[in-house]
């Protein structure tokens, strides 16, 4: 009981010094400081669960790791739109090596891509699409937000001082399972997109001619990619990221705010690097 009063007179004074609010859709009560050690928390967890979240062995796909690698760093990078915790959070990519087509972002910038993705798609504009769109719930907090709505407002307070273990494994579980109170809501999907666009057109050109590196329509070719298959099928992805009406058109929109900039798909390099995928 102690402890309790303990942890929640901590977080009451952190939060009234540092608390953000993020604009009418509800406060992320978590100190950075915190988020960014929850972030660790789960990201050790799921390396000692390899049965659940088979990681991608760096050493051994030292390729793979460069050429995403190289894609979230030009994402990071980007000068259009400067992420705020840029320099704060952890900013690390994971590859789970499973059927999947998943992707995710805890906490802290802790990003998990999932080689089942990475196979569905065609082009280095859209993986770049779809890690935008995650790096953005990191970033804007999203991930941090949902977390603290499904498990209450001290539960990280209570993991990290209270080294409680098995909830930790419990948030795992939920992730898996694609557990509906961890679902991003349609806002914080249509604001992911909307990042995703402009961090990709931030990114610096290679070739002459062009605005940026990649199309910053990446992340709707992946949404047309599911359309076009019907989309019947049960997808990972749309357990954890619930599809929005137009997201094609509202990337579109964006874009075409941004005075369309021209980006590339890489079509040929993408081919070379999915036959380097287990
Ligand atoms: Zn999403």
């Amino acid at each position: 009981m102690k402890r309790i009063v303990k942890v929640t007179l901590i977080l009451l004074g952190v939060i009234l010094i540092t608390s953000n609010c993020d604009e009418d859709r509800g406060f992320v009560w978590m100190p950075i400081g915190q988020e960014k050690m929850l972030g660790l928390q789960l990201d050790s967890t799921i390396k000692a669960s390899p049965s659940d979240f088979p990681i991608l062995d760096r050493d051994q796909y030292s390729q793979v790791y460069a050429f995403m690698d190289e894609i979230f760093y030009d994402i990071l990078n980007n000068s259009k739109e400067p992420l705020k915790y840029k320099s704060e959070f952890q900013w690390k990519l994971t590859i789970i090596e499973k059927d999947e087509l998943n992707a995710f972002a805890a906490p802290g910038g802790y990003l998990y891509f999932y080689t089942g993705l990475l196979k569905y798609l065609d082009k280095t504009s859209e993986v770049a699409g779809v890690l935008g769109h995650e790096m953005a719930h990191a970033d804007l907090r999203h991930s941090a937000r949902q977390m603290q709505k499904a498990y209450g407002l001290n539960f990280a307070a209570s993991i990290l001082f209270g080294d409680d273990k098995s909830q930790l494994e419990q948030i795992l579980i939920d992730i898996g399972s694609g557990l509906a109170a961890l679902q991003f809501s349609r806002t914080d999907e249509y604001q992911s997109d909307e990042f995703s666009v402009k961090y990709l057109a931030g990114t610096a050109p290679v070739t002459a001619g062009y605005d940026c590196k990649y199309d910053p329509r990446g992340v709707a070719g992946f949404f047309q990619k599911l359309e076009e298959a019907g989309a019947s099928e049960p997808l990972e992805i749309l357990s954890t990221h619930p599809s929005g009406e137009n997201r094609v058109e509202e990337v579109e929109a964006i874009w075409e705010s941004l005075g369309s900039p021209q980006g590339e798909s890489f079509e040929t390099e993408y081919a070379a690097f999915k036959a380097l995928l287990p």
